[in-house]
């Protein structure tokens, strides 16, 4: 995807626009599975929580892949996106018996994160196949908000708890077919995922009738050059030979699933913004652009640092700015960037915006979600349209209409 295709989508479709290229989401799902090509039996499932596009869900699948879901309504995104049931796994926290049982209704794999809920779901239900979820307390996040495997965290079953765990499974003969972690994101030290992986494989051997392990995701991705990533061949390398290992002492075929999220996306999507004013303060160049947090909330979320490129001037000398958005409330983007110079009306394009980009906007100060594009062979493909007017006032009741009722 050139700055000139680039260039073209926003003229075409308008700004703000998110682009995916099919093409880097690709290469990085052949990139995971190349890194896990010794073991027989692998499913990826892709995160659909990252990027939940139908396109994009239909794109991945299209390469083999099933998905992991996080509510029902993911569910019937992937359903609806021609997703057979068998290939979803419903990895949800904290949601309702009803939802659950919802979704095992509709032939999907669930997995259980807690044992009051697996207790009433085993005792009404035991024929059902039943994953759990469980929490190593393995440390592998980055920011604390996105690390889920300490020991306060709410997700997963505590490895401390197994002895209980195993107790409900037997009082209700319960069908456990998979044991899960996921550890939270930025797995950067590969021994401390493996180190992970050991206790899972421990919690295994203690359930005789598994069909699959699923080790989560986590791959941590770079957000600019030089930027330290997971390791996947390392990984693939190191944990392919360990599973296949433990899957022969278990004496029965065993799958190795994955699900990543930003790790098949991020680096796949670019956010177009149009630059509406360059305001000069006493102390800084601020270039105030067509968005804001409504539209890519993860630097003022999480602090994440998104590349800016001035695609309408790559070359330009290059200046300190601070990017910001329109909302009225802080919204910064970057502050004190080195960036070709900016002017009015130049785009600027946001890298490692495919994952928890789109999937995050919200309507906040009544603005439209934006479009987005996926760029294929070439072309450029529209797959959501912007929202218009209509759609911010399509639930509403206005107060009339309850006063003459
Ligand atoms: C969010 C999530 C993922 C995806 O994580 P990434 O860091 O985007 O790869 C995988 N599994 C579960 C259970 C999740 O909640």
């Amino acid at each position: 995807m050139t700055n000139q295709n680039l260039l073209a989508i926003a003229k075409e479709y308008g700004s703000p626009i998110y682009v995916y290229d099919a093409a880097k989401i690709e290469s990085q799902y052949n990139r995971l599975t190349g890194a896990f090509k010794k073991v027989k039996e692998l499913r990826i499932n892709y995160a659909v929580k990252a990027l939940s596009n139908m396109a994009i869900l239909q794109l991945i699948h299209g390469f083999g892949a099933g998905l992991d879901t996080v509510s029902i309504q993911e569910v019937r995104l992937g359903l609806a996106a021609g997703v057979d049931p068998s290939k979803i796994m419903f990895t949800p926290n904290g949601v309702s018996l009803n939802e659950l049982e919802e979704v095992a209704k509709m032939g999907v794999q669930i997995n259980i994160d807690n044992l009051s809920i697996l207790e009433q779901f085993g005792t009404k239900h035991p024929k059902t196949p039943v994953c759990i979820r469980i929490n190593p307390h393995v440390m592998a996040g980055g920011n604390s908000n996105i690390s889920v495997g300490h020991i306060d965290s709410k997700f997963g079953i505590s490895i401390h708890q197994i002895p209980h765990l195993l107790r409900i499974v037997e009082n209700t003969k319960m069908n456990i077919n998979g044991i899960h972690m996921h550890t939270g994101s930025d797995i950067l030290d590969i021994d401390v995922f493996l180190h992970a992986a050991e206790i899972l494989f421990d919690t295994a051997k203690d359930f005789k009738d598994l069909e699959f392990l699923d080790f989560g995701s986590g791959f941590k991705v770079p957000y600019k050059p030089g930027d330290i990533e997971t390791d996947i061949e390392e990984l693939g390398d190191k944990l392919s030979t360990r599973f296949n290992e433990f899957a022969k002492a278990y004496g029965k075929p065993l799958t190795l699933v994955f699900e990543p999220g930003k790790f098949l996306v991020s680096e796949a999507g670019k956010f177009l913004v149009n630059v509406n004013v360059i305001k000069q303060t006493t102390s800084t160049v601020f270039a105030q652009v067509d968005s804001g947090f409504n539209h890519l909330i993860r630097p003022m979320l999480y602090g994440s640092q998104h590349e800016i490129h001035n695609i309408s001037n790559p070359l330009g000398r290059e200046r300190f700015y601070s990017v910001v958005g329109y909302i009225c409330e802080t919204d910064t983007f970057a502050t004190n960037r080195r960036i070709p110079e900016i002017a009015e009306d130049d785009i600027l394009a946001f890298s490692n915006a495919g994952a928890y980009c789109y999937s995050m906007a919200s309507n906040y100060n009544s603005r439209y979600r934006p479009a987005e594009v996926l760029f294929m062979d070439g072309e450029a493909h529209l797959i959501r349209e912007r929202e218009t007017f209509e759609d911010l006032l399509k639930h509403q009741i206005p107060l009339k209409q309850i006063e003459n009722a």
